[in-house]
Parts: structure tokens; C-alpha cells; sequence
């Protein structure tokens, strides 16, 4: 790549120049990158795929950077219903999806119109509508950078909880290779999430079939703002900038009444609604926030970069959101996204 920067890779479209940058279209090219990487005295690269989940230092990144490109699906019978299906990291999330649901094949079709690729949906545990990636993952096989070797991780070491797994904490030691999850030949998992069910015009526990699921959820977010639109007036945005935070019983309680939507995770722990907090405390869809950064013209809790945007005012506007909400509700808001560069 020429002159690459961080900017060229990531959806905000912010963040400095890259010392280095190398694709990886091919699985079969692998093991020539960790001969790289090891020829340049690097530890570990800093792995990307589309850049929808970061905020990329304004600094940039002063070791290499690998943007996963490597794409394919193939599936496999284990039984009447189920299908093993290994997905190469690089594949898009959203072209998967798709692939199932022509298939017939339940269990990620909430996942529709989730922009990036398919290895990092496991680092945040990617989920919408009610299911998340831990609900169908198996298994991963990542390039442990710390041990130099590949190793092959079940579902269940990998903490996948709440917009969380063991690989977001763990900057730089990981690079997922690729990731199996076990779909069933079925109708869609049964209905969890209200908005989805409306849509749809049933009830919730309905498991109609996957690919009106699939459809139903790409209508709906398309209406709601939540599809990347690369020549929108939103198109440079990395989805919510806030998790939804968690609250005890009692705050839940409190919140609700004054009409937060409050959600239950699978592990019980109640959460508030961060875009009703954010609007709760003044803020409200297209306002601005700092010079280059406003809220998007759909919803408040995605924030978009304009012209004269930094990195370094992306993240104080962040700061001053949490900050805002924190002294008026005494609510701690954490960041969705992942901060990278050097
Ligand atoms: C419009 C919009 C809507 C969104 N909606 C949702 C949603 O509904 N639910 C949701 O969960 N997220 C959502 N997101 C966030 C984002 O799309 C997801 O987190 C997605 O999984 C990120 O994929 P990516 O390839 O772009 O990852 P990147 O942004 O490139 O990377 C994200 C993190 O994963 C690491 N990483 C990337 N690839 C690998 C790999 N192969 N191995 C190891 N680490 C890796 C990176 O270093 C970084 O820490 C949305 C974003 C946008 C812009």
C-alpha cells in the first residue's frame, strides 16, 4: 500500500500515517506474514479488518498493521440439523449472514447489516436484536502472538460476554484466523426482542423463517440509522459510541419509571439505554459536540466525523458525553469502540 494510513482503513475515516501495512487476501499467506513480522522485530502487528469498531490514533501507528482480507465459507453436517460452518476472518459479516440465510440456516440472522468481517465479531462479541456471537461460536483458530504458534480456542475460553471476549482486552496478541459456529437447519431462533417481533407483526417466541428474520432486521435498521452508509450524511461513524451501561436493580428501577428502556442481558445483569441517558441529559440526533463531530442525523448514541475532525477531539467528545451524563445521572458511560495506533 501506498503512503497507508490509518484513515484509509477505518470507517471514521480518522488517524495518522502506518509505518507498514500488508493485506492478507489469501489464508495460504500466512505463515510469509509472521516471517515478516519477525524479520522487522516486531512483537505483533496491530490486525484490523474494516475498521468499524475503532478509533485510530491521530499519532497513526508506528509498527505494521495487517488488514485481514481473507474470505470463504464452508460448511459441514454433523447431524440432521446441524452444520459446522468455518468462516475465514476476513469474510464479511454481513455476506455471511446473507449466505445463511439462503441456506436456510438459523442462528446469526439478528447479526444482518452488522458492518466488518466475521474475525472480529468474536473480539467484541458482536450482537444485536437479542443474539450475539457467542449464542453459535464453537470454536477459533487465532495466531497466539505471545506463544508464536496457532492454537485453536473453544467458545467457552474465550469470555465472550457483553460486548466483550478475552481478545478486546488483549491488544496485539491475537490475530483470529478463522471461526466455526454451529447453525441449525430450522426456522430462526425464537424471537427475543420486541422492536424485531413488532417488525415482523408477531409475538416474541415466534421462529419465523431466517431469511424473513434476515430481512425484517435489515428493514429495521435501515429505519432506525444503524446500516453504514458509505455516501450518507452518517457515513463516517463507528455504530454506538457508548455500551449500554449496567445498573443495579434498585437504579433500573428508578430509570425505568422515568422511561428508560432498561435490557436484560443473557447472564441477568439489567442495563440502561445509553441513547435515551445521552438525550435524557440534553443531546439530541445531528447536534454538534466539538468542532468535526456531531451526533449522526438519526440517533444520538452514533457521533460522525466531519471535515476539521480528529481523533483527539472524537475522544474528548466522547469524554465530555460521559462526563455530562455521569454528573447528571451518576452513570459511568464506557466506550464501545477500540482505541488503536501508537
Ligand atoms: C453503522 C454501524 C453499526 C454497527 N452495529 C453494531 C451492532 O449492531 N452490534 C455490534 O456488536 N457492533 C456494531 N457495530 C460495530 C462493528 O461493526 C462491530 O464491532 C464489528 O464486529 C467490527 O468489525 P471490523 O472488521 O470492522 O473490526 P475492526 O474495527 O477492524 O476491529 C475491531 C477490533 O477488533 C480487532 N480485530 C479486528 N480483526 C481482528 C482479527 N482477525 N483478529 C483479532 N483481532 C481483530 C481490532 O484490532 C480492534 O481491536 C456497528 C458499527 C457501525 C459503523
Amino acid at each position: 500500500m501506498d503512503h497507508p494510513t490509518l484513515a484509509s482503513m477505518t470507517t471514521l475515516r480518522l488517524g495518522g500515517p502506518v509505518a507498514n501495512a500488508l493485506r492478507v487476501p489469501d489464508p495460504g499467506d500466512w505463515a510469509e506474514l509472521v516471517r515478516t513480522i519477525a524479520d522487522r522485530q516486531e512483537r505483533a502487528p496491530l490486525t484490523l479488518g474494516h475498521g468499524s469498531n475503532v478509533i485510530a490514533s491521530d499519532a497513526g501507528h508506528e509498527g505494521t498493521v495487517v488488514a485481514m482480507n481473507t474470505r470463504g465459507i464452508t460448511a459441514e453436517r454433523l447431524d440432521d440439523t446441524t452444520v459446522a460452518v468455518t468462516v475465514q476472518a476476513g469474510h464479511p459479516l454481513a455476506d455471511l449472514t446473507g449466505w445463511a440465510a439462503t441456506e436456510h440456516l438459523a442462528g446469526i440472522e439478528c447479526l444482518a447489516g452488522i458492518p466488518g468481517t466475521v474475525g472480529a465479531a468474536p473480539v467484541q462479541n458482536a450482537g444485536a436484536y437479542g443474539q450475539q456471537i457467542s449464542d453459535t461460536l464453537d470454536r477459533l483458530t487465532a495466531w497466539d502472538w505471545n506463544a508464536g504458534r496457532l492454537r485453536t480456542l473453544p467458545a467457552r475460553v474465550c469470555r465472550l460476554r457483553h460486548r466483550d471476549s478475552r481478545f478486546k482486552n488483549a491488544p496485539g496478541r491475537w490475530t483470529v484466523l478463522t471461526a466455526t459456529f454451529h447453525l441449525t437447519r430450522s426456522p430462526a431462533a425464537p424471537l427475543t426482542y420486541r422492536p424485531l417481533a413488532d417488525e415482523l407483526g408477531v409475538d416474541l417466541g415466534t421462529r419465523p423463517p431466517v431469511a424473513e428474520v434476515t430481512a425484517a432486521v435489515l428493514a429495521n435498521r435501515h429505519r432506525r440509522g444503524l446500516l453504514l452508509d458509505p455516501h450518507g450524511p452518517d457515513a463516517r461513524q463507528v455504530g454506538s459510541v457508548f455500551l449500554n451501561p449496567p445498573v443495579t436493580a434498585v437504579e433500573a428501577a428508578r430509570w425505568s419509571a422515568a422511561g428508560c428502556p432498561v435490557h436484560t442481558d443473557s447472564d441477568g445483569r439489567l442495563r440502561a439505554g445509553a441513547d435515551w441517558l445521552l438525550e435524557h441529559v440534553g443531546y439530541r440526533p445531528g447536534c454538534r459536540i466539538a468542532d468535526g463531530v456531531h451526533c449522526s442525523e438519526r440517533r444520538t448514541l452514533t457521533l460522525t466525523a466531519h471535515d476539521g475532525a480528529t481523533a483527539t477531539a472524537f475522544v474528548q467528545a466522547l469524554a465530555d458525553l460521559a462526563a455530562r451524563v455521569g454528573s447528571t445521572t451518576g452513570i459511568t458511560l464506557r466506550p464501545e469502540p477500540v482505541l488503536v495506533g501508537t
